[in-house]
């Protein structure tokens, strides 16, 4: 036996003799209704359906972008269709200027033709025209390098970046949480963890940041034609975001395009033999004229307690996605996670005491801001310090964000008092796969804004599957890369959280906030 296993079993033995104690509050489970929605979830799933519209069709969607728009309508739709209430693409404030790519071709013309894989970046301008040229490449090692190309970049095609690494990578390309992973997770992280400022590693990302943006402001004063990058993936696979800004009047960059490590590195080795090579790249592409308001995609399936109804249940994802792929690992599978766990418990007929609200999140991927707006308009307004109406009436708001993985646990997100309580929601779904409540955090996505004004917001622990190695932010974030049987598992689990949280007699118990302490910092995306 091992000594996790041992721990585990302590850990079981003291939790069931602190229930018999009634330390803690018994959960009422209804679990012939948790066998009904085992049945509907599980074998009557409709998401696949919905994974087709989210991922194919109606997407990609960065924010408010016409496509967003499109598919914010067409969801709305599909809400009222299901008989939910209150379906509407809701404002949240504004957003600022939206990007919609449309056009895109990139070739190598000598020595040989290759046609490139790539995308450019998001909230970069077009090319006006196609741009053919030899690549320049330069490599800076400090700010005082750059002296040397003054004057000679204008309408270049320029790489800054030498040969990527591309060694062969024995590694698996997806994974799953091993026991041992979920019992680490539930031990409490070493104190005084993480980089501190001062670190040489903080040092040398400081040094190189500060290079980098000294480059970019040369490129843009030369008046460079595209900045051709690396795309960080293999196998042709491209990570490829935002790089330029989203507020209204702030100055363009140049136009700058990502293409294939395995294109760029060859690209690269040729110029490094002084042979050159001609590029041909065109960027068509279109900022919104005017600041958007931004919105959210919302709708209800409405509460029935006279004294309950009120109150609030959420359940959600992020609706907006970056542009190369379609989003479907990130956040297209939470959104249908959402929208099924609904389905099934208004197919099932479910009278919920409290009011169960879904909410698809705009601009997640530029800081959460849907849901910050979302949180700042009906529950708490942090610059002003002022709660609204609804802060008192939420009982939980469940997040799924982590791509297509199955449901493992749930992050208790520093609230102890949540975790006797989601430990026995868990119960009778273990042999599910989901077991594990952990009392850290996690970042990262629209959880956070709630959880940062004391709502008790929280993200599942889910299967990385290949988020990390290969979707998350890529070409390939495609519906090709989702898991079906792990979203049906996570659908499931999803309303049975929703409807436990909706018919237990009090609201989840919330940590302690206090609302003159400053905003903690918003994490990685
Ligand atoms: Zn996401």
């Amino acid at each position: 036996m091992n000594k996790h296993l041992t721990a585990r079993s302590f850990l079981v033995a003291l939790l069931l003799v602190l229930l018999s104690l009634g330390v803690f509050a018994q959960e009422k489970l209804d679990l012939p209704m948790l066998d009904r929605i085992r049945t509907e979830g599980l074998n009557n799933s409709k998401i696949t359906d919905l994974l087709v519209y989210l991922c194919d069709i109606y997407a990609p969607r960065l924010p408010d972008s016409p496509q967003y728009v499109q598919a914010g309508e067409w969801m709305v739709g599909k809400a009222k269709e299901l008989g939910l209430a209150n379906a509407a693409m809701e404002a949240y404030g504004p957003f600022g200027r939206s990007w919609e790519l449309q056009k895109f071709y990139a070739a190598m013309t000598a020595p040989q033709y290759l046609p490139l894989i790539g995308y450019p970046k998001a909230w970069t301008p077009g090319t006006n025209s196609v741009i053919k040229g030899p690549a320049v490449l330069i490599q800076p090692r400090t700010i005082a390098d750059l002296d040397q190309y003054k004057g000679k970049l204008k309408g270049a095609i320029v790489l800054t970046q030498g040969e990527q690494d591309m060694s062969i990578s024995f590694d698996p390309m997806a994974s799953r949480l091993q026991p041992s992973d979920l019992d680490k997770l539930i031990l409490a992280p070493e104190p005084g963890g993480g980089r501190r400022p001062g670190s040489p590693q903080m040092g040398d990302m400081m040094a190189r940041a500060q290079l980098q943006q000294a480059v970019n402001k040369l490129l843009k004063a030369e008046g460079v034609g595209v900045i051709v990058e690396p795309g960080r993936g293999k196998f042709g696979t491209i990570f490829v975001s935002s790089g330029g800004s989203r507020t209204k009047g702030a100055e363009m960059p140049s136009p700058a395009i990502v293409i294939a490590n395995e294109h760029y590195n060859r690209i690269v080795r040729i110029l490094q033999k002084n042979i050159p090579v001609e590029l041909e790249i065109e960027v068509q592409a279109r900022f919104t004229a005017d600041d958007l308001q931004g919105t959210n995609v919302v709708a209800e399936l409405p509460g029935v307690d006279p004294k309950l109804k009120t109150q609030l249940v959420m359940l959600g994802g992020h609706f907006d996605t970056w542009h190369s792929g379609t989003g479907a690992t990130d956040d297209g599978a939470g959104c249908a996670v959402a929208f099924e766990a609904l389905r099934i418990l208004k197919t099932l007929g479910v009278k919920p005491r409290r009011t169960i609200r879904m909410a698809l999140w705009d601009a997640e991927e530029q800081g959460f801001v849907g849901s910050r707006g979302y949180v700042t308009n009906h529950f708490f307004d942090r610059a002003k310090k002022e709660k609204k109406p609804e802060y008192d009436k939420l009982a939980a708001y469940f997040n799924f964000d982590n791509g297509s993985g199955k449901i493992r646990g749930i992050y208790a997100q520093s609230n102890s008092a949540v975790v006797p309580i989601f430990e026995q929601w868990l119960g009778p779904v273990r042999d599910l796969g989901a077991a594990t409540v952990t009392l850290r955090n996690t970042g990262g996505t629209d959880h956070l804004p709630f959880d940062a004004v004391g709502l008790p917001g929280f993200q599942f622990i889910q299967d990385d599957l290949e988020y990390d190695t290969l979707t998350h932010h890529s070409n390939m974030d495609v519906y090709d890369h989702l898991s079906r049987p792990d979203l049906i598992q996570a659908a499931t689990i999803m309303a049975w959280f929703v409807y436990n949280a909706a018919m237990r007699d009090e609201m989840l118990p919330r940590k302690f906030f206090d609302p003159n302490a400053q905003a903690p910092g918003r994490g990685p995306m």
